[in-house]
């Protein structure tokens, strides 16, 4: 597993949620396990559909448990969270972990002001006066970057921008001091340069508040950027899973190559990225085997009977049946290969 220096928030043991469906049950997350420490970011990172996305709303309780078939564990503060009451998982969702979304929009009400539902949501958890409650607002709106933050803090939301949108999102996530904020896209729906600031402010709210924060992504760059260890997602399982560090430099599963491949990296030399061929798999009539099979382009004999378990590397693990010397070998010439020649 990564190696962690700080305190544990957050164990993820086995997790699985599956869903079943008129056409049969979709296996959205399929038996994941990781933690995650206070001051550690976290990138959850695959393909749409992988599963990322689901296993963190399933951490929050944001899954119906009543259509859903949840197993595992998810331990936060000593007790499992999959063992919860509905109201000791509001609790947890109002106090300690928070999650903002692509959309920032959809998260704020069209009809009142930024100022004022933040003031709500501060009143919603804590028995304070209106007035200290706007103050503290202001003040946070300050802290994550929204320029005259007491004059914006009667515009209404369709009065912000994109990114501003975003940033009052975090404001709200973080009014109760959450010890954890998953992050899921949070900046797939703004421009780049916009883009970078929030992952900033997340970055800088991290390192302030020493709290630990899970990045949902698709995107490897982001997760380069700003991300201590990576989990690696196909079809709900996870691929790879160690120091960001680690994966960036000795990538060890064909999948995550795919991935690199596919976006520039400098230290991948690709002079002509390709996106990974096909599609991912539907999650209800998954390929026998290795699900990344039909995909792979070193798929050999077997890999379509047996499905390959994480194994343990010297740095981290990867889910995987070509031979650990030749996941190395392969990878260095893959990178110094343009991609056509190496597909
Ligand atoms: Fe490819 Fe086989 Fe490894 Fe799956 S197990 S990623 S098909 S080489």
């Amino acid at each position: 597993m990564p190696e962690t220096s700080t305190a544990r928030l957050l164990e993820v043991s086995d997790l699985a949620v599956h869903l079943p469906t008129r056409d049969g049950v979709v296996k959205a997350v399929d038996g994941i396990s990781y933690t995650l420490n206070a001051g550690e970011t976290l990138g959850i990172v695959g393909e749409s559909g992988s599963g990322k996305s689901v296993s963190c709303l399933t951490v929050l309780g944001l899954i119906n448990r009543d259509s859903a078939q949840i197993s595992g564990r998810v331990i936060y503060d000593g007790s499992d969270l999959l063992e919860a009451t509905e109201s000791e998982l509001r609790m947890v969702r109002g106090n300690e972990i928070s999650m903002i979304f692509q959309d920032p929009f959809a998260g704020l009400h069209p009809l009142f002001s930024v100022g004022d539902q933040l003031v709500e949501a501060i009143r919603a958890h804590e028995d304070v006066k209106k007035r200290v409650a706007r103050e503290r607002v202001v003040e946070l709106l300050h802290e994550v970057g929204i320029p005259q933050a007491a004059e914006r803090f009667s515009s209404y939301p369709h009065e912000y921008s994109g990114g501003m949108q975003q940033r009052a999102m975090i404001a709200m996530a973080l009014i109760n001091n959450p010890r954890i904020l998953i992050a899921d896209e949070p900046t797939t729906a703004l421009d780049v340069t916009v883009q970078a600031q929030i992952l900033e402010l997340i970055e800088k709210i991290k390192e302030e508040l020493s709290i630990g924060v899970i990045l949902v992504t698709h995107d490897l760059g982001v997760v380069r950027d700003v991300t201590q260890n990576v989990l690696v997602m196909y079809a709900g399982r996870i691929v790879e899973h160690g120091s960001t560090a680690a994966v960036f430099a000795e990538p060890k599963h064909p999948y995550t190559w795919g991935l690199m491949e596919s976006i520039p990296l400098l230290e991948v030399e690709t002079r002509d990225l390709r996106a990974i061929d096909g599609a991912p798999p539907s999650l209800i009539h998954l390929p026998t085997g290795c699900a990344f099979h039909p995909r792979c382009t070193q798929a050999f004999e077997g890999c379509d009977k047996a499905r390959p378990e994480l194994d343990q590397t010297e740095h981290h693990q990867a889910a995987c049946h070509l031979a650990r010397t030749d996941r190395d070998r392969i990878w260095q010439e893959r990178r110094r290969r343009p991609a056509d020649a190496s597909r």
